[in-house]
């Protein structure tokens, strides 16, 4: 026989994060990776250890809004949403339409991916070289936590068991002079999670590169990503000498160590990985 589960659906951000504050209960919102996480038997509904409280339906926690040059992406936003919202950068379509099947994409949100914290979770190298940041809130009050620091390992993110994730922002996305671009290799164009996903972002100046960044996913336990390596181009004439190219690609393939699982070899993923670094940085911006 099922057993019973406590399930608790607020009308309001404040009721919800007042019970996340009395008692510990496992955070619901597309539920298209906790369904799966917590699945039984074929035909028997999914355990949970605790209560559950579902958050998707919370307005606060839907709006897409800009504050100067920040973006604020309300963390249930669903990828379906961001696909339509003018707001959304194209990076970030491009990401969300290699992400699952559209019946997946009507459900599953931008904080649900970034919750789950899993090496391949499609939206995180874009957020990274986006220096996305996370805004939790909680009965004491608001938090912002860079995305690096809150993705400390597969699963394990820095949340209090009272905090809600409510808002991603990213800094200065709609700024000029961008160029930005999101590669996922996987099995198919969609519906396929990535053996490598790379982002990378360049800000230029007549010429010079006046910021870069990159990030890795699906080759690591979190993204890699190494703000020492990209310090090295800042300063930098396009186009990059070959020697230039060499060096860099170089010093990621001594820190890029993915692993052999059921989806690819660790020397597909690095040959792959290190490929779409070097398209990047020889892209005629
Ligand atoms: C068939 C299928 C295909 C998929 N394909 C892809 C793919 O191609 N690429 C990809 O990246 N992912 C894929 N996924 C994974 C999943 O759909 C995404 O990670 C999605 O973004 C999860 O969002 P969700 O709202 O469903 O999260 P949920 O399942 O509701 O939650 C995920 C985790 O985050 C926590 N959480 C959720 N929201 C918050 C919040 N606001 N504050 C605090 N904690 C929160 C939950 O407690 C849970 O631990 C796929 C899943 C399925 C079932």
């Amino acid at each position: 026989m099922a057993e019973k589960v406590t399930a608790y659906r607020f009308d309001r951000i404040d009721e919800t994060l007042s019970q996340l504050n009395r008692e510990d209960c496992a955070i619901i919102a597309g539920g298209t990776d906790v369904m799966v996480l917590h699945k039984s038997r074929r035909g028997v509904p999914p355990k949970f250890s605790k209560p559950i409280v579902f958050i998707d339906h919370l307005s606060e926690l839907k709006q897409v809004y800009q504050t100067d040059k920040d973006l604020h992406i309300g963390a249930c936003c669903t990828y379906t949403e961001l696909l339509e919202h003018p707001l959304i950068p194209t990076p970030i379509k491009s990401a969300i339409k290699t992400i699952a099947a559209p019946a997946i994409r009507n459900r599953g949100t931008v904080g649900g991916n970034i919750c789950n914290a899993s090496p391949a979770g499609d939206m995180l190298p874009l957020l990274y070289v986006y220096n996305a940041k996370v805004l939790l809130r909680s009965v004491n009050g608001d938090r912002f936590v860079a995305i690096s620091d809150f993705i400390q390992g597969p699963r394990r993110i820095q949340r209090l068991h009272n905090e809600i994730v409510t808002e991603i922002i990213l800094p200065s996305v709609l700024e000029e002079g961008t160029h930005v671009i999101f590669e996922k290799v996987g099995n198919r164009n969609a519906d396929a999670i990535a053996k490598v996903s790379f982002a990378g972002f360049m800000r230029i100046n007549k010429e010079r590169i006046e910021d870069i960044r990159f990030a890795f996913g699906a080759v690591g336990p979190t993204m890699i990503r190494s703000r020492e390596i990209e310090k090295k181009l800042v300063g930098k004439t396009l186009p990059l000498a070959d020697a230039e190219i060499d060096t860099i690609v170089a010093e990621f393939d001594k820190i890029i160590r993915p692993i052999d699982d059921q989806r690819s070899t660790a020397v597909y993923r690095k040959t792959v990985a290190l490929n779409l670094l070097r398209y990047f940085l020889s892209l005629k911006q």
